[in-house]
């Protein structure tokens, strides 16, 4: 009997726990891994911090999927580019897309355009040695070689981690994967300060208690706060958890004030809450931002009307990311989310992970996803006689694309761990011709 034919486009985590959740399910399924890249894993290895080894362990369990029977990475291979979403609907009983939200929101001010402004998305892909943003190298280490003050936007994760890769020391950049022209590119930096800029109040901040804690733990960096800042919060109107959450972000933020500054790190990160940036300053290359001061009044930003200059030359934005269009499958441009009805978008396409439910929460939460997308497909279809994996591999080897499979990866990942200069776990490499010369 045939079995289901199923393709995964993506395989960062939501795309690898929908394969562990098949597994476990006991599908009678053939199920291809697709990727753009010829690196499995997606944010685990683009997104998470080089300097969050211990987060990116999840890999382990990902190979395991990776390398059980019926299941096969297809690496290197581009939707939309190499192969359209409709023809591998044409070759598969299923496809689901779990190619998460890639993009940065704008930052939708006057003088957004202007040379030094970035989005995270951008930025965290460039210091991970993303091969689509390496090329930034050409605008941040002119930038990060003049620049003495800089401002992240948004108080989540994101903002932290951006933050804290900038506050590192060499000695702790050395124990990352963080490519090498970045490390250079940030330790030499004349940065003396980072000013984290919230447009709510600090019981607000969306910081889990972990990451904020290591901003107090930096060997390089001391965390600055205005104990004023910390005065007079809301909290009743949260639920209980954010809570819980707030009061806790609250007390670590208040240990930052005893944290005394005698001046002996290189860097300090300013928790600037209840501003919003306006304005974009300078000319062609940022000089500055024009601040609102803010009031939080029952979780909403509130204008006060009063305005405040930050002289900077880089602005990275972290607030919040959105999905990227495909051809053929529906997009909401508001939310930046396929449009689905309960994850399903069209008979026999499904979405997972943030590109159905947008950028929040942390890896695990979406395995969720994964388990949810595994049932329906078992609950909705039955084996008919699509070509799946036979089918697209004659396909790809028509167009001449190169495909990498799982063994492939296990190769390059070998020449990067080799590579590397202890205690770095891997010398990432920075473009896909590298990796793929590694093939022979
Ligand atoms: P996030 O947690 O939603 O934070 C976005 C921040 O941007 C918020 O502070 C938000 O403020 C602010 N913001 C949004 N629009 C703004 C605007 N126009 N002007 C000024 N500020 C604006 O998103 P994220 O930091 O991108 O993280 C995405 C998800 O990945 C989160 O669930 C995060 O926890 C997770 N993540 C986890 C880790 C980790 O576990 N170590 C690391 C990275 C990311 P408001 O609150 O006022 O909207």
């Amino acid at each position: 009997m045939s079995k289901l034919k199923i393709a995964i486009i993506g395989s960062g985590p939501t795309g690898f726990y929908t394969v562990a959740a098949l597994l476990k399910a006991k599908a009678d399924a053939e199920i291809d891994v697709i990727d753009s890249l010829p690196t499995p894993y997606g944010l685990v290895r683009g997104g998470v911090a080089p300097d969050h080894q211990s987060t990116k362990n999840v890999m382990r369990a990902y190979e395991k999927s990776a390398t059980s029977d019926g299941v096969a990475f297809m690496g290197n291979v581009m939707v939309g580019r190499d192969v359209s979403l409709d023809e591998l609907r044409e070759l598969y009983d299923a496809v689901v897309l779990c190619i998460g939200s890639p993009l940065d929101n704008p930052l939708d001010i006057p003088g957004a355009d202007k040379r030094g402004v970035m989005g995270a998305a951008a930025f965290v892909g460039w210091y991970n040695a993303h091969p689509d943003f390496v090329h930034l190298s050409d605008q941040l280490i002119p930038l990060l070689s003049q620049a003495e003050t800089v401002a992240v936007i948004g108080a989540g994760n994101v903002a932290i981690d951006v933050a804290r890769v900038l506050s590192r020391t060499e000695e702790e950049l050395a124990a990352t994967d963080i490519a090498d022209y970045a490390a250079e590119a940030i330790v030499n930096s004349p940065i003396k300060d980072i000013h984290m800029i919230a447009r709510r109040d600090a019981a607000h901040a969306k910081f889990t208690l972990q990451e904020l804690r290591e901003m107090g733990e930096l060997q390089g960096a001391a965390p600055v706060i205005d104990p004023l800042q910390l005065e007079g919060l809301e909290f009743d109107h949260l639920d209980a958890k954010a809570q819980r959450v707030g009061h806790k972000n609250v007390e670590i933020l208040r240990g930052f004030t005893e944290i005394a500054d005698d001046g002996s790190k290189r860097r300090r990160v300013h928790f600037d809450f209840n501003l919003s940036p306006v304005e974009v300053l300078g000319g062609d290359s940022v000089t500055g931002l024009t601040l609102m001061r803010n009031r939080t009044e029952t979780g909403k930003v509130v204008a006060t009307g009063e305005t405040s200059s930050l002289d900077c030359s880089m602005v990275l934005t972290a607030i919040g990311y959105r999905g990227s269009p495909l051809e053929g499958a529906p997009f909401n441009d508001k939310w930046g989310t396929f449009e689905h009805d309960d994850g399903r978008v069209g008979p026999g396409l499904y979405a997972g992970g943030w590109c159905k439910r947008g950028p929040t929460g942390v890896i695990g939460t979406n395995k969720h996803d994964g388990d949810h997308t595994a049932k329906q497909i078992l609950a909705d279809l039955s084996p008919s006689s699509k070509r799946g994996r036979d089918g697209l591999s004659d396909l790809l080897k028509e167009r001449n694309v190169r495909v990498v499979s799982f063994e492939d990866w296990k190769v390059i990942e070998a020449a990067e761990i080799s590579g590397a200069t202890p205690p770095a776990p891997r010398k990432k490499f920075v473009t896909v011709d590298e990796m793929l010369a590694v093939l022979g």
